[in-house]
């Protein structure tokens, strides 16, 4: 049984919020996923929005559920952070996978190898034309988290360059766990599988979570992934909510100094300065009683003509 976080909402301190950064290569999402059945082929269908394009061989209303959430997810930053750049200069082409059949004929490489970690979502960018490939049947109390996680690795390439993995992946997270409701948006909620996890789990020295990158066991394999995804969410969850690293800028500082070129390393001492003292304070946050979230107006819908 998975007890229920408390949490209480604040209103958005938008000008000190700020989104990260890219790295080369594509970037994953995890869930807990259901086995797939077998299908027989399909038909892809296309639907096309404003911003964006999907391919799914689950059915036009999937494919249009999930270009109305991309919609939706682009719409509350250009409506909270007018400064972040919103839409790449090449399109984004979401291929929406009814199951892990199909992601695993789109993605082979993540299932030929034994051990190796299998994404619900992957983002891959291009010189052309930016890909976001996703499973429509994963589980979990927020259906979109994918949708949300891939969209913010697109907006964290469109802003900033040299991010290290903690923070791309942290950053995806944090803002993934997304309710769009009639009138508001909630976000940056507490991801109660992340917290339940840190919880029970020895957490990552560090020094050790800030350096992975792609080639990282922590990144790849199958038993290490939900622990670095969860304490990557548990630093910028902090970073961002935590009241005296808001009055800091601590994270906007970092993000400022990765993107201005400095080695990654370097920024963490700088500006985080005492990393064994920031290792006790993310143990004791994911230990809190009360986790702050996000409230944001909700941005207008794209009517259905415009699909
Ligand atoms: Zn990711």
């Amino acid at each position: 049984m998975k007890g229920r976080l408390p949490s209480i909402r604040v209103g958005v301190a938008l000008g000190a919020v700020m989104l990260g950064a890219v790295v080369f290569g594509g970037e994953c999402a995890w869930t807990s996923v259901s086995a797939g059945a077998a299908e027989k082929p399909e038909m892809w269908v296309e639907v096309r929005s404003p911003h964006f394009t999907v391919y799914s061989n689950g059915g036009q209303k999937q494919a249009q559920r999930v270009a109305e959430q991309f919609e939706q997810i682009r719409a509350m930053f250009a409506q909270a952070f007018p400064n972040v750049k919103v839409d790449p200069g090449q399109p984004l082409i979401i291929l929406a996978a009814k199951n892990e059949k199909t992601l695993k004929a789109l993605l082979p490489e993540f299932w030929e190898q034994k051990g190796r970690a299998k994404p619900a979502g992957w983002f891959q960018p291009g010189q052309e034309k930016n890909y976001a490939a996703l499973r429509l049947d994963t589980q979990g109390d927020n259906p979109f988290k994918i949708i949300y996680h891939e969209y913010v690795h697109l907006l964290v390439r469109l802003n900033y360059q040299g991010l290290p993995t903690w923070l791309n992946e942290g950053l995806a997270e944090f803002w993934a766990n997304t309710i769009i409701g009639d009138k508001t948006v909630r976000t940056g909620r507490p991801d109660e599988n992340h917290i339940l996890l840190l919880r029970e789990s020895k957490l990552l020295p560090i020094d050790v979570l800030l350096k992975v990158d792609h080639g990282s066991p922590y990144y790849n394999e199958a038993n290490k992934v939900s622990i670095f995804y969860a304490q990557s969410w548990a630093l910028v969850s902090y970073l961002m909510l935590d009241e005296k690293m808001r009055q800091g800028k601590v994270l906007t500082r970092f993000l400022q100094a990765v993107n201005g070129g400095k080695d990654d390393t370097e920024a963490a001492r700088e500006v985080f300065a005492d990393l064994k003292k920031l290792e006790k304070t993310l143990e004791s946050y994911v230990r809190s009683s009360q986790f702050y979230e996000l409230e944001i107006k909700k941005p207008a819908e794209i009517p259905d003509s415009e699909y």
